[in-house]
């Protein structure tokens, strides 16, 4: 089986899912071939807010992936999400250390999953 290496994993810098991942601190955006694992966490609501939000029901982070499609149209770099998919998988934590560890897993975990066959019995 392929499995996709990391040297031909993409990084970057932009938050890569979640209405309000402008004001999340933590982000971590990474496509593997077809896929697009995104990490975000530490959600600001408001400017003066003292303590982070959570960004889905009991979790400060989360890890999501999707199926890329094509480029995004606004421009920013990312991969578009295939919005007729709903994400692949979801994970959540309570800490900075333990997303790090999340986003790279579930990288490693869908650098193995081949795109033909992967998805084939997954609910999508
Ligand atoms: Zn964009």
């Amino acid at each position: 089986m392929k499995m996709i290496e990391k040297d031909k994993w993409e990084w970057f810098g932009n938050a890569g899912h979640l209405i309000v991942s402008n004001r999340c601190r933590f982000h971590l955006t990474t496509k593997v071939g077809p896929w697009l694992i995104s990490t975000v966490g530490e959600f600001v609501p408001h400017r003066d807010s003292k303590e982070f939000d959570t960004v889905g029901l009991d979790r400060l982070y989360e890890t999501m992936v999707f199926v890329t499609k094509g480029e995004c149209d606004c421009g920013c770099g990312l991969p578009e999400h295939d919005h007729d998919y709903m994400e692949l998988e979801m994970k959540g934590y309570s800490t900075p250390k333990d997303a790090n560890i999340g986003h790279l897993e579930l990288c490693e975990k869908w650098a193995k999953i081949d795109y033909e066959n992967g998805t084939k019995g997954m609910k999508l």
